[in-house]
Parts: structure tokens; sequence; C-alpha cells
């Protein structure tokens, strides 16, 4: 079903503006009764995926697959699900979700437990748990559960983003990942700002493509000379410039972080290969699903590099999931779970909360 959520204040990075989180939730029910539940988010200008578009997926490739079959083999049914239609990876990712959920109620365990262990059938396990992913998602069982969130603060002009940074801190966050991408003069504007408002907070910035490599360059190097100690830049180049994000990374002392370059574990190789990357944020509805992310985030420890687990501006159904994600596949950085804190109604449905910049799972 479509969900329509207004939020609190607007969401603005370098590609879009948005008031709301408009999704779509799939629920798949058993013959007993039993419902899981993904949430597949429109997010026109990152994936192209909408609201309709997964509706048509769903509806048309991925139900047909599910529906009638035994959920004992979800494994199995979520490898075809994958297979089924090409890219669609948030519809793909609702599905999975709702898959996952259903195994994880039928087990009797949390998503988080049921995605650590022997999951991956299909898909390339690594070697399994790692204990560096314990530095930063804490992973744990019944009671307790959660992880570390980063808040964003929207692209505006440099006042308003201290101004949104000191609400923020107010509310308990203390990492701050700041949406830039504009020119540099204008963007160091705006960090210095925010600097100066949270202290020695840890500050990430996120361009959202928005850079040539040039631009990338002078605007890291700048932000870097100012003294501004930035933990990282995400994605600074467009999606498909790979080599650019390389070529960037190769000439800037400040870390660099994949995020729309990195969907599916051949892109994530692409990126290892041509030392593309110091880190990669693995989301849900980029990915096609939890097993694949848990998958990815593996990869990327194999790697050496960094992990973080994101959402797109989703509802408490999709952030749930990403957090046990990062629970179960492990993370060394502060996930990027901010999303459903934005909700101008944060009824979560028990789902989640957030408390002192951490999303705490459950009621
Ligand atoms: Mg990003």
């Amino acid at each position: 079903m479509p969900s329509f959520l207004p939020l609190h204040s607007p969401f603005v990075t370098a590609l879009r503006r948005t008031e709301t989180v408009e999704s779509l939730l799939v629920e798949v029910e058993t013959s007993a009764g039993v419902i899981g539940v993904g949430e597949s988010p429109q997010v026109w200008q990152v994936t192209g995926e909408s609201v309709a578009s997964a509706m048509a997926c769903v509806d048309q490739m991925l139900a047909p697959v599910v529906v009638g079959r035994s959920i004992a083999d979800w494994p199995s049914l979520s490898d075809e699900v994958q297979r089924v239609v090409a890219r669609n990876f948030g519809a793909k990712a609702a599905v999975e979700t709702a898959l996952c959920d259903l195994a994880a109620q039928a087990a009797g365990v949390t998503l988080a437990d049921l995605l650590s262990g022997a999951v991956l059938s299909g898909l390339p396990s690594g070697p399994g748990p790692d204990p560096r992913g314990v530095g930063v998602s804490e992973v744990s069982s019944g009671r307790n559960r959660e992880v570390a969130t980063d808040v964003t603060v929207s692209a505006a002009p440099p006042g308003e983003m201290a101004a949104s940074a000191l609400a923020r801190l107010a509310a308990g966050f203390t990492h701050f990942k700041l949406k830039v991408g504009a020119d540099p003069a204008l963007d160091l504007a705006r960090i210095a700002a925010v600097r100066d408002a949270v202290g020695p907070c840890p500050i990430r910035v996120d361009a959202n493509q928005a850079w040539s490599r040039n631009n990338a360059v002078i605007a890291i190097t700048t932000f870097y000379d100012a003294g501004l100690d930035l933990e990282f830049v995400e994605q600074p180049v467009r999606d498909d410039d790979v080599e650019g994000l390389a070529w960037v990374r190769a000439r800037v002392p400040i870390p660099i972080v994949a995020d729309e370059s990195v969907y599916t574990l051949r892109d994530l190789d692409r990126v290892i290969d041509l030392d593309a990357a110091d880190g990669v944020n693995v989301k849900l509805a980029k990915c096609g699903g939890p097993r694949q992310a848990v998958a990815i985030l593996r990869r990327v420890r194999e790697a050496g590099l960094e992990t973080m687990v994101g959402s797109m501006m989703e509802g408490p159904v999709g952030v749930a999931a990403a957090a046990n994600v990062a629970l179960a596949g492990g993370t060394t950085l502060v996930n990027d779970l901010d999303a459903a804190w934005w909700l101008a109604e944060p009824a979560c449905g028990g789902r989640l909360r957030y408390q002192s910049g951490r999303v705490i799972l459950g009621p």
C-alpha cells in the first residue's frame, strides 16, 4: 500500500528537495495470518523508482514468485525474487525484507539475528561475522538493540544550517552529515558555520554527485586547508563516474565514501579494483534487500574499507530493517539512519525510536 508521511522540515540535498516520505509498503501474509512487511521508498532522482513503479514491479513480477510458496525455504525464494526482474532494487528490497521478517518471526528471532546466521545461500558469504563489526554496531539479542546514527542537515544558507545543527545537537545528536554540492565557496561557508555551532562533534559531508572532478578536488582541498576537520566526503561526483571517484580520491586528503556509485556487489568490486573509495554507504533500496546488504557489508570489510548502513528518506519499516542489517553485517562508521526522525509525527509503530543519537529498535 502507498504510504505518505509529512516531514517536520524540508529535506534538501544537491539532487532533490522533499517535504514528505512517499513509499510503497509491501506486506506478505502467510496462510496462518502472519504478516511480514517491507518498504520501497520513492526516490526518482537517485534510484529512479517511484511508488507506482514499485507497485507495478511487485504486482506483475515479484508477487507471482512469492504467492503460494512456502516460507520455509525463504533464501531460495529470495534468490528468485532477485533474479526475476532486472534492477528495481527498491521493490525487490521491500519484498525480500518482508520475507526475512516472516522468516525471523517463524524462527522466533530478530531480523538481525536471522541475517547473522547462514542466510546467504547463493551469495558470497565471506568469512562470517567479523569481530571488527562490533565497533559501532553493537550486535545484541533481545532488549537494547541499538545502532549509532548521524543526523542530516539540509543544504541551506550557512546561518540556517548552523541553526539546524544546533537544534539537532539539542535533540541529542552528536554526529552530523551536511548536504553540500554547491560552489566550493558557499559550501566552505556552510561547513564553517556548522563547525562553529557544534564544536568538536564529528562532521561528514555529502555532495550527492553534484561536483565535477575538478570542483570536487578544489572543494575538498579547500575544506581541508580551512581546518574544518571533516570525517569524510560522500559521493563527490556522478554515480557512474567511478574512475572520477578514484581520480578525486587520489588527489584529496580527506577520506571518500561511495554511496550512489555502489548498488550491487559488481559495483562494489569496481570501486575496490579502482581504489575509488575509503568506505561504502550500503542501502537496501540500492542493493535489493537485507541479504544482499549483508553480503556487500562483508565484502567491503574483507577489502579493508570502512562500512556504514544508510537509508533513503523512508519510514520506520525501512529504517528498522536497515538498522537490523547494520547490526547483522557490522559497520565501522556511524550509520546514516536518521530518516524516520524527520517524520512530523514520529509514530513509528513501536519499531524504533531515536535517543541520544542512536536508533533504538523495538518497543
Ligand atoms: Mg549519500
